[in-house]
């Protein structure tokens, strides 16, 4: 299938980009496509023009800054799954980024593109909220930084305006004692996320957690925050009896949807197993 005529353009500068989609009408940004194209195959978008990002530099990278991971939105999801710093620092994000689709959509698809097209099956969302990623977005009035927890608006809809980019996306690195893991039920013939759920937690010298977060992608419409799961978790001693209660609570504040993969039934128990199982692993490696 081919997609609507549509005006390319490759800009050389954040700047110039912002420009562009600042003054022509039904522009759309193209990362690495594999979003987007098959969308404009399949005629679900027809934007007039096309604003390549490739050749801007300055959104590539990953980069420590203290105690925090700076990303570049254009950072493709092997450049995610195989970087050293991520692998040492903040391994769950390395580690979901490799779960992703199959070579050919590592190779060209992006943090930023995932983040910014916000699919309800895409991975990165989940440990995106588990960990508290910032997103950082430029727009004609500047640069501001939007909460992982805020970003997540609804179906494919996030808080970035229309005439912003996502530039930048902000780990935070976990302290000593940390532990996290991500998990996902994987759709047989794309590798998207019928269920998957990232599982974060900090515990002290007693054992007992200090910190946890959790987050759940593929069952709604939109990842979401499963704070049933960390009130379950925060100040207790992680024995399975305790994480088994945790988790029956993954499905609450989900707006569980029924599709070709499942019932509503199905994709919440999917919620609460996985829930189980990624915090089990999280707890694990917490341990040491
Ligand atoms: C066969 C197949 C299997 C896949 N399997 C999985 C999977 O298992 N898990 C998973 O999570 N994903 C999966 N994906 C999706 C893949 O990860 C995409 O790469 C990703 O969702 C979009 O990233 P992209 O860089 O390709 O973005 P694009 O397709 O270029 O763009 C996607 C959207 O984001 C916008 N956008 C992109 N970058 C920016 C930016 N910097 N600022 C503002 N807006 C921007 C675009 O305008 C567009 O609306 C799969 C895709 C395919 C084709």
């Amino acid at each position: 299938m081919y997609p609507a005529a549509f005006e390319y353009h490759a800009p050389t500068s954040v700047r110039d980009a912002l420009g562009l989609l600042g003054s022509l009408e039904d522009a759309k940004i193209l990362a690495g496509g594999h979003s987007l194209v098959p969308m404009m195959k399949l005629r679900l978008a027809q934007p007039k023009h096309v604003i390549d990002l490739r050749k801007v530099p300055g959104l590539t990278g990953i980069k420590e800054e203290g105690s925090t991971i700076v990303l570049g939105a254009m950072a493709t999801h092997w450049d995610v799954e195989s970087s050293p710093i991520l692998k040492a620092k903040a391994p769950v994000v390395a580690e979901t980024a490799a779960v992703i689709g199959d070579p050919a959509v590592r190779n060209k698809g992006t943090i930023g593109g995932s983040l910014a097209h916000a699919d309800p099956a895409a991975d990165m969302p989940a440990t995106a909220i588990a960990l508290g990623f910032e997103l950082v977005c430029e727009g004609p009035k500047g640069r501001r930084t939007v909460k992982a927890d805020d970003w997540f608006q609804g179906l494919m809809s996030t808080a970035l305006g229309e005439d912003e980019l996502l530039v930048e996306v902000r780990v935070p690195v976990w302290p000593a004692g940390s532990g996290a893991c991500y998990m996902k039920f994987p759709h047989p013939a794309s590798r998207f996320a019928v269920v998957g759920v990232c599982a974060a937690v900090t515990l002290d010298k007693n054992g007992a957690c200090t910190r946890a977060g959790v987050g759940v992608t593929g069952a709604g419409t939109k990842a979401v925050r499963a704070r049933g799961v960390e009130a379950g978790l925060a100040g207790k001693r992680l024995d399975a009896a305790a994480i088994e209660a945790a988790a029956q609570k993954a499905a609450e504040g989900v707006d569980v949807q029924a599709d070709l993969q499942g019932s509503v039934e199905y994709k919440a128990h999917l919620c609460r197993v996985f829930a189980r199982r990624a915090i089990e692993a999280a707890v694990k490696r917490a341990q040491g």
